[in-house]
């Protein structure tokens, strides 16, 4: 297996916007100054929220911006694999069959365990749920050091509308792809802890997990959501000096008249010096 094989796994909901470009940006200068190769994973797996053209839009933002890729998947073609998975926690006893919605569980959590666990074959309409057997998860994280997170109560495997949850759709690819290294944004620490878990239960040895602080504006992560602005491919350049600033990092002459290779150059030699990566996050200056 490759020393280090790391990934950037974005859901095709949008184009990229800055905060996504940024992601994109760390995960990449990660793997390429540990010489190591870098993925990518489109997280295609809930066809309702998907854009049509986001994963090209998104593919032609990475390359624009120099950001080349050693491989790149699909999850929706991955789910032989995940019901591969599915299958072997269930075999583990680790999986039961739920008809409680998100609502239902919060008005009646105490009850949950005792009333509504199914079959898992006689159930329609019910959601599969991982059982949890540890309340919190550690591990040491490469930007922020020892974490101890909860892990979510019981939390769904496949969702009611047979969709595959994230949690283990994202562990069944990191393991079978031999991904040794995931760097992502602050917002998914608290997904960490359930994805152990599961790597726990298939007693799959984990990759080395980095968080890092997110993009924010007016308090709130970029998102499509709340009108974060596509990227504009037109301007790699002026882009990457404008996450060389939001690192925290000095630009040493470089202007948006500068090659891209002279940026990404500059980035791969100073990234970890940047002093705002552990952070919760960094708020949004317009440049
Ligand atoms: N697809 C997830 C997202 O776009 C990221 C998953 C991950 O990096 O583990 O937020």
């Amino acid at each position: 297996m490759h020393p280090y094989r790391g990934r950037f796994a974005p859901s095709p909901t949008g184009p990229l916007h800055f905060g996504s470009l940024f992601a994109a940006v760390v995960s990449w200068a990660h793997a390429r100054s540990h010489q190591g190769e870098w993925h990518v994973r489109i997280e295609d797996l809930d066809p309702p929220r998907e854009q049509p053209g986001a994963s090209e839009h998104i593919l032609h933002c990475l390359s624009a911006h120099g950001l080349t890729w050693d491989g790149l998947s699909y999850q929706s073609q991955h789910t032989e694999r995940y019901q591969h998975t599915l299958q072997s926690l269930i075999d583990l006893g680790a999986v039961y069959a739920c008809p409680c919605s998100r609502k239902d569980l919060n008005s009646h959590h105490a009850q949950h365990r005792s009333d509504c666990p199914r079959p898992i074959n006689s159930a329609q309409d019910c959601a599969l749920r991982f059982r949890s057997r540890t309340a919190t998860h550690d591990w040491r994280d490469g930007f922020r050091g020892h974490q101890s997170f909860p892990v979510e109560q019981d939390f769904v495997l496949r969702r009611r509308d047979r969709l595959w949850a994230y949690q283990l759709a994202v562990v069944a690819d990191d393991h079978a792809q031999g991904i040794t290294h995931v760097v992502r944004g602050a917002d998914l620490l608290n997904s960490t802890p359930m994805q152990l878990a599961l790597y726990h239960a298939m007693a799959w040895s984990a990759p080395e997990f980095s968080h890092f602080a997110i993009i924010t504006k007016d308090h709130q992560k970029l998102s499509k959501q709340n009108h974060a602005p596509p990227v504009d491919t037109q301007k790699p350049v002026a882009n990457l000096l404008n996450v060389v600033r939001h690192m925290g990092l000095p630009l040493q002459g470089l202007t948006p008249k500068s090659a891209l290779g002279d940026v990404l150059h500059h980035l791969l030699e100073h990234w970890q010096n940047s002093p705002v990566l552990s952070a919760n996050d960094i708020c949004q200056a317009d440049h």
